[in-house]
């Protein structure tokens, strides 16, 4: 072979300018453990992963050589670097080549990897993102605070989506103000597309490595897509079934469904079999075909999280790596609750977003805000603790998107680099966007009282504990007004009742 090419398992885009030229070419994919097992992951995500990797090689087969490596194979070193090192030796090859890496910590590993005088590295682009990293400072630039809204209306210029004449279509850039509503019982939602993948003989494996993981999957039924096809039929389905409402209830929470109006696709994206370009100009064309059933409205937000928001975290993420890891702007260093972990807690709105997680490996934008998000932020757990969870609990889960959703929007432990303000709410916001509270254990409209919304004087604590930081928040003004009006005796129960609950966190 003249040239060895690294496939790594969330770069499975069959379209890549790559697999144009094959002559004289090997692929590499490794199943290894060293991606295992850097954090506990659902059993879904591996399975799912794997899986993945497995058909895209298959497919790949029929095309050009290649070297897949199984997790129980006897040659596997478990070792991206050994891995290489070993096929390297054995070919010899002209050149060996890469894409670029998503990850901070594989960037590093590769960079690092050192081949034979006789061979040169190629690292090339994923063709996957929008945005260049090449480009990152002309978008982020170094000395100036990130903004979401500017960067997307950059981008919506830039590639034209949405845009006439130079101007946003409908006239307005953003329309999340009427994409705020609670789900009505009349309202019906749509079954889920079902995928019943067969990872029975994954998940044996696993079993046989003793990986450890997390959650539960049906591994001969696996609802994930695992090819491109599938994820096609994904994205179809979600312009038929949930785009009309996307939007709408794009912020609800409910028991009924748990993916109401999403679009399941992060997984198909992250992997990088959908392109964020297909998925964007799906939607359109599907607002244009049909505007009275698809809304602006509608297109809008779901664009504005694939062009927008999904573009402008992985630039955070590269703009401040490897520092960004490490920022805890509160200082918190309470260990994660036990309930994260079983679900096993009296808070219904927790209860149904964690054990959701467990079963599905998915939870969507405002669970993962505004209820376990939110809630670790109240209880002041460490961000470490928080990102581990995160990273390993959902199926999209990759650093570069975990971490600034996770450490900046979730738990400002940036200290607003991300956020403007941290999203931290009482059990109100809850009540308003869910079903949870009228059948919860705890009541939502007491703050204080052995069964009190503890989402209420946890959040009077947390505002009342890091005044030093937040206070001068033009955004929190109003926040601590309401505090300030309220007297001595009632701050002081609040508080107490507040402490009462952080004492015992694991029992709430
Ligand atoms: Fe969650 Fe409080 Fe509502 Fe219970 S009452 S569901 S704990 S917000």
């Amino acid at each position: 072979f003249k040239e060895v090419r690294l496939i790594l398992g969330d770069q499975l885009n069959p379209k890549h300018s790559w697999f144009k030229q094959n002559d004289a070419v090997l692929y590499v994919m490794f199943e290894m453990q060293q991606e295992t097992n850097y954090v506990r992951h659902h059993q879904q995500k591996v399975l799912a992963f794997f899986a993945t990797m497995r058909e895209f090689a298959n497919a790949l087969a029929s095309l050009a050589d290649v070297l897949y490596l199984q997790l129980g194979c006897a040659d596997n070193k478990h070792s991206l670097t050994e891995n290489l090192n070993s096929v390297l030796q054995l070919t010899q090859p002209q050149k060996f080549s890469y894409q670029e890496p998503d990850e901070y910590r594989l960037v590093k590993q590769l960079e690092e990897f050192e081949v034979s005088e006789n061979t040169a590295i190629e690292c090339c682009s994923t063709e996957h993102f929008l945005i260049s990293l090449q480009h990152l400072d002309s978008y982020l630039p170094a000395n100036k605070a990130p903004l979401m809204e500017t960067f997307y209306r950059r981008v919506r210029k830039e590639t034209g989506y949405l845009m006439a004449d130079e101007k946003p279509i409908g006239g307005k850039w953003n329309y999340d103000h009427d994409n705020r509503n609670k789900l009505p019982d009349k309202v019906s939602v749509p079954a889920p597309l079902a995928f019943e993948n067969d990872a029975s003989s994954i998940a044996d494996m696993l079993a046989k490595a003793d990986i450890k993981m997390i959650g539960t999957a049906t591994a001969d039924k696996l609802d994930w897509p695992i090819t491109r096809e599938q994820s096609l039929k994904l994205l179809r389905n979600f312009m038929q079934e949930r785009l009309p409402l996307f939007g709408q209830y794009q912020d609800a929470m409910s028991k009924r469904c748990y993916l109401l109006f999403h679009s399941r696709l992060s997984f198909s994206l992250n992997t990088k079999m959908l392109n964020p370009r297909e998925v964007v100009e799906a939607a359109i064309e599907a607002y244009e075909r049909d505007p009275d059933n698809i809304t602006l409205a509608q297109v809008e937000g779901f664009i504005r999280q694939i062009i927008g928001w999904r573009e402008f975290v992985r630039l955070i993420y590269w703009r401040e790596m490897p520092s960004y890891k490490e920022k805890n702007f509160f200082a918190h260093k309470n260990p994660l609750p036990k309930f994260y972990w079983n679900a096993d807690t009296k808070m219904n709105c927790v209860q149904h977003a964690v054990s959701q997680s467990l079963e599905t490996a998915y939870a969507h934008h405002i669970q993962r805000l505004m209820i376990t998000g939110n809630f670790g932020l109240l209880a002041g757990v460490h961000p470490d603790e928080m990102d581990a969870w995160y990273l390993g609990i959902y199926i999209d889960a990759i650093e570069w998107v975990e971490l600034p959703n996770t450490r900046g929007m979730s738990q400002f432990a940036d200290g607003g680099l991300l956020a403007t303000k941290p999203y931290i709410s009482s059990g109100n916001y809850i009540n308003k966007m869910s079903t949870y509270c009228k059948d919860c254990y705890y009541k939502v409209s007491a703050k204080t009282g052995a069964r009190s919304c503890p989402f209420n004087s946890l959040y009077w604590h947390f505002l009342h504990t890091h005044r030093g930081k937040l206070a001068n928040n033009p955004r929190m003004g109003m926040m601590y007004r309401q505090w300030d009006k309220q007297d001595t005796e009632a701050q002081e129960a609040i508080l107490s009742q507040a402490q009462h609950y952080l004492a015992d966190i694991d029992s709430l």
